[in-house]
């Protein structure tokens, strides 16, 4: 669309704004198992008030805001105590989300290594296979090589032997996850931290998903292995509060044993003619309205009302393991420790499960294999879809059956698999993905609402010739051509 010649009215958008909606997944459906995390009503109205009042202060300048200054040390204070932390020696900072926070500790992890070991000329970053995107993010952003180690493939823990033969002279950050993403279980942060710490090389643990609800579990009395500060030999924690914490979105926070390390992940400049620049995070401008509605949330729950939340949680938890249990054709793979699964089959297409399920209505995740980890559905509850687990869970037996009757296998991907056989991923461009979708029988990048064959066909490439793809896909999507009928203009 154009800019309008002349200002709109407040209804006139707001009618537009809603057919915008219509396009949307529901979120208050409860029929999501991913990307959601609602707070109460009552929450969310007090932080989206606080957001409003102070989303147009500007964090970049926190002298003439002192009131986001005092959130975020407020909003500090709380993780770190949350995870047990010295509080007189750490620090942290408040970011945007998960992603900033790892791209945080990375940075700081790489500078102190540059800072203290002149040896370090390439350094490197030992990851589980299941350690988040994030950090390979962090490494693409700011070279750094990523050491990739398979998991146990029974678990899907992180193999501690494995990670400490992998050290070398140049590594400068070693990475458990608490839990990891894929399939929730939780690395064993006690033995990564002790060779972490025999090697003096900074160990981060990636508490994201878990961070907020596993301490509130353990309070509700349930075995959490160690995995916060109470570790020797944990140097910096990421943890988001807008997943289990429940906080508007644009909300993690990045933690550190010492103080010492944050300076690391800070910026400043003074090579410019203008002036001068301190940004502890990635951003600069920086609106005040998620630390406002972040602090909000937190006072507005309390604890007591964020133990009532971890008890519904556990109890939902119990609830979908023993439904998924109960499946003969799922596996839940190895021993999820948190209020998600994935689940794998060696008898269904578990891509066409999820079409089944689409089309009953669910938002569910489906992940592609990856090293040992075969293709699987993820499921993760959330306090906006508990009620529905038992509803859930009959759908996906309905869905397990339709799928059976599809078969395991899918023509298309043997074929695009062959056709792709011998290119280089460096040499897929734009004219060879417009000839995919083609083959694909798709006349644009609006999906089909069919998606077995294509995450058939994402599975069985190759991965550097699936990401090539796409990352056309995505250059594609971002252009007025990909819009929803309703939505275009
Ligand atoms: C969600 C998540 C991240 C990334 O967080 P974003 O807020 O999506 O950037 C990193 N690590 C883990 C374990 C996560 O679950």
């Amino acid at each position: 669309m154009a800019l309008p010649e002349n200002g709109q009215t407040r209804d006139a958008i707001f009618e537009t704004l809603d057919t915008f909606r219509a396009d949307d997944i529901n979120t208050r459906s409860g029929r999501l198992f991913a990307r959601v995390y609602p707070a109460t009503e009552r929450v969310e109205n007090i932080a989206l008030d606080a957001f409003r009042k102070f989303q147009g202060l500007n964090g970049l300048d926190p002298l003439s805001f002192p009131s986001l200054l005092r959130f975020e040390v407020d909003i500090i204070n709380i993780c770190l105590e949350h995870l047990n932390a010295d509080m007189a020696a750490a620090a942290g900072s408040f970011t945007s989300g998960g992603t900033e926070s790892i791209l945080c500790a990375v940075k700081a992890a790489r500078d102190f290594a540059r800072a203290t070991r002149p040896e370090v000329t390439r350094p490197e970053m030992i990851l589980p296979a299941t350690a988040h995107a994030a950090f390979h993010k962090a490494c693409a952003y700011f070279d750094l090589v990523a050491v990739t180690v398979s998991v146990d493939p029974e678990t899907f823990q992180a193999d501690a032997a494995a990670m400490a033969a992998a050290i070398t002279d140049q590594t400068v950050l070693i990475v458990g996850s608490a839990p990891a993403y894929p399939h929730g279980t939780i690395d064993p942060i006690e033995a990564l931290a002790a060779t972490a710490l025999k090697h003096n090389i900074p160990m981060h643990v990636d508490a994201c998903v878990g961070g907020w609800l596993l301490p509130l579990y353990e309070a509700l009395g349930q075995s959490v292995p160690l995995f916060d500060f109470q570790v020797p030999g944990v140097t910096s924690i990421s943890m988001d509060l807008h997943k289990y914490a429940l906080c508007p979105k644009g909300a993690s926070v990045v933690l550190y044993a010492d103080k010492a390390m944050r300076r690391y992940q800070f910026f400043a400049a003074t090579e410019w003619a203008g002036y001068s620049i301190i940004n502890p995070t990635v951003q600069s401008t920086k609106s005040g309205g998620p630390l406002a509605g972040a602090w909000a949330t937190l006072q507005a729950f309390g604890r007591d009302g964020y133990m009532d939340v971890a008890r519904r949680m556990l109890d939902a938890t119990d609830r979908l393991r023993s439904g998924l249990r109960a499946m003969k054709s799922l596996s839940i793979m190895g021993k999820p420790e948190f209020c998600m699964a994935a689940v794998s089959s060696d008898d269904v297409s578990v891509f066409h499960i999820l079409d089944a399920m689409t089309a009953r209505g669910w938002l569910i995740e489906v992940q592609l294999a990856f090293d040992n980890s075969p293709a699987n559905l993820h499921l993760a509850l959330n306090p906006g879809n508990l009620d529905n687990v038992e509803a859930m869970l009959e759908d996906l037996a309905g869905a397990v059956e339709d799928a059976r009757a599809l078969g395991t296998t899918s023509a298309l991907a043997d074929q695009v698999k062959a056709m792709f056989a011998r290119i280089d991923p460096k040499d897929f461009n734009e004219e060879m993905f417009q000839r995919l979708l083609k083959f694909a029988g798709m006349t644009g990048v609006g999906l089909p609402e069919k998606m077995a064959d294509i995450n058939q066909v994402l599975n069985a490439l190759p991965r550097p010739i699936t990401k090539a793809l796409l990352l056309e896909f995505a250059n594609t999507l971002w252009s007025a051509e990909a819009l929803p009928e309703n939505a275009q203009s």
